[in-house]
């Protein structure tokens, strides 16, 4: 279940922040103690996600939704001021992007 969350939000942030299939996009779950949400930048066309597995449907997606920010960040905004590290977009917007997708249907 929580593998079809996750990768149903990765497709749909695609679409939404403009990622085409030049990006390759894995993800893993694996136990981070705290820490819900990881996002590492492993080449210039390769980023790897990690999600904490124990979550509800609603904060697996809005962990997803964070995450793809970031590399959204990363491919479209590399200009991006350095004292920005995007965090504040990023949790901003996790959550309302997260209820669009349940308003929408799609999750
Ligand atoms: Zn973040």
């Amino acid at each position: 279940m929580n593998e079809e969350v996750i990768e149903k939000t990765i497709e749909w942030c695609r679409g939404c922040f403009n990622i085409n299939s030049d990006y390759i996009i894995n993800y893993k779950r694996r136990h981070m103690g705290d820490c819900w949400g990881e996002c590492e930048h492993i080449n210039d066309t390769t980023f790897e996600i990690t999600i904490h597995p124990m979550m509800c449907i609603r904060d697996t997606a809005a962990t997803v939704i964070h995450e793809m920010l970031h590399v959204k960040q990363w491919i479209h905004e590399s200009k991006r001021d350095e004292s920005d590290d995007g965090e504040a977009e990023a949790n901003s917007l996790q959550y309302k992007l997260a209820d669009l997708m349940w308003s929408l249907g799609i999750l």
